[in-house]
């Protein structure tokens, strides 16, 4: 049991900037019913337990989005996956190649890559699912007025580090 453990979520400007960012490109993806992940956890148990997809580690606790969210990705089958919390917090947004040639901790061997892409595949048709840029699920007009959200933003980031409100980044954001 681990409760109590842990500290209450830490929420710093720039986390909040980002998860308004995905909040926008979720309202353009595709969601599954709660009901639907029996079916996906079937398919993960085929012939045994349900493991990590990316390290087989046993019991993994999160659902991951293969193609993040942010990049267009939807919570349907095809596009979750089982994940332990380290993979999962390793591999943050990234596509699985680019986390792959990474130099993230824990990230999957790059000799495992051909076989990660070869399971992806298999899934993938089996749930008829294409991966899509979230840029391309747009009308032009709506990507004009994304990217008049994405310059908002970006100012207001911009303005919060300057006032001394928000540390400027130096690492990479999950956005
Ligand atoms: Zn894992």
């Amino acid at each position: 049991m681990t409760r109590l453990r842990k500290l209450p979520i830490k929420v710093s400007a720039g986390l909040g900037l980002s998860l308004t960012d995905r909040a926008v490109k979720e309202a353009f993806a595709a969601r599954c019913m709660a009901s639907d992940l029996e079916e996906l956890r079937n398919y993960f148990e085929a012939g045994g337990e349900i493991r990590c997809f990316y390290c087989d580690a046993p019991e993994p606790s999160r659902w991951d989005h293969l193609h993040a969210v942010t990049r267009g990705g939807d919570t349907v089958p095809g596009n979750l996956v089982p994940a332990c919390g380290r993979c999962d917090d390793s591999k943050q947004d990234r596509d699985i190649d680019e986390w792959v040639r990474s130099t993230s901790k824990h990230r999957t061997p790059t000799g495992h890559l051909a076989a990660l892409q070869d399971k992806v595949a298999a899934y993938r048709e089996r749930f008829f699912y294409t991966e899509q840029a979230f840029e391309t699920r747009l009308t032009p007009d709506q990507l004009a007025c994304y990217q008049r959200f994405r310059t908002k933003i970006d100012t207001l980031r911009r303005h919060l580090e300057s006032e001394g409100l928000l540390r400027p980044s130096t690492k990479r954001v999950r956005s």
